[in-house]
């Protein structure tokens, strides 16, 4: 039997599943990840949570980064990879996507927000640091480019930052609380497209394993994780994926 068939007979007796998407889900809709070649890294280092609160400057440059990336974003569209996992959500069979992604993709490609566990948050808009009242870009690109101006809280005047969880910042309980519960009761758990090394979002594979689901790993290179699943491919994630699950 083929890997596909493998994968399509797995989905297609599983009960409870859960996908974790990484980057590479998104790599199709045009949006590079971090870690393969020409990836986001190649070019940025990234800024620590820490360093955003203590310096301007360095809340300058997280803008001036978030405005001279944003038109990818804007123009990404869900791709097949997406597609598939929707039907999944859509038939009742899958319980939780649980992403790392901030690109809010899954959202787009119709899974409703209920199912949609955010570990590192969304970048498609920002939030207060202190009181949590949400901003919305354009307001902020607008003040920023125009008059080189940082955002504060209209509510609080708090340091406002896109709603993502940066290096060193605390990850964000209430969705680290629901993936933790649709990992430990799920039959089917589907990495799709993470290098599964930023901790604690990698480590949700190995729980699942160890309560007993079954662990599958697509993923177009090697993770550090491949030992320990039931299956690995080794494949584009759209094609693979929309192939196995029967739809385009
Ligand atoms: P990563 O960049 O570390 O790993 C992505 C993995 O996906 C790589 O192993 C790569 O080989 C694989 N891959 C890429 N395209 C693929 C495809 N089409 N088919 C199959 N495999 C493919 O990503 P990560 O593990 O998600 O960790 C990166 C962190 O960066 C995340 O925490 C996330 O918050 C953030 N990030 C998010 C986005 C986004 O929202 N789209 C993009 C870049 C980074
Ligand atoms: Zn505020």
């Amino acid at each position: 039997m083929g890997e596909i068939e493998r994968l399509r007979e797995m989905i297609g007796s599983a009960k409870r599943i859960v996908a974790f998407t990484g980057a590479g889900i998104s790599t199709e809709s045009g949006i590079p990840d971090f870690r393969s070649p020409g990836g986001i890294w190649t070019k940025y280092q990234p800024i620590y949570f820490d360093d955003f609160m203590s310096s301007e400057e360095m809340r300058q440059e997280s803008w001036r980064r978030k405005f001279a990336t944003e038109g990818t974003l804007l123009k990404a569209e869900p791709n097949a990879g997406h597609r598939a996992l929707t039907k999944l959500v859509e038939q009742g069979r899958m319980t939780a996507i649980i992403t790392q992604n901030i690109d809010g993709l899954h959202q787009r490609s119709g899974v409703p927000d209920s199912k949609v566990i955010e570990l590192h948050g969304n970048t498609t808009y920002a939030t207060c640091l202190d009181c949590g009242h949400r901003h919305e870009l354009e307001q902020i690109r607008k003040s920023f480019q125009d008059e080189d101006r940082l955002p504060l809280c209209a509510k609080c005047e708090g340091i406002v930052k896109t709603a993502t969880i940066s290096f060193g910042q605390a990850m964000p309980e209430i969705p680290m609380a629901r993936a933790q519960d649709a990992t430990m009761t799920c039959d089917l758990f589907i990495v799709l497209g993470s290098s599964l090394v930023v901790y604690p979002a990698a480590g949700f594979p190995g729980m699942a394993k160890r309560r007993g689901a079954k662990l599958v790993i697509l993923n177009r290179e090697p993770t550090d994780q491949d030992d320990s699943a039931d299956m690995v491919i080794h494949a584009e994630i759209g094609p693979t994926l929309s192939r196995a699950v029967g739809v385009n």
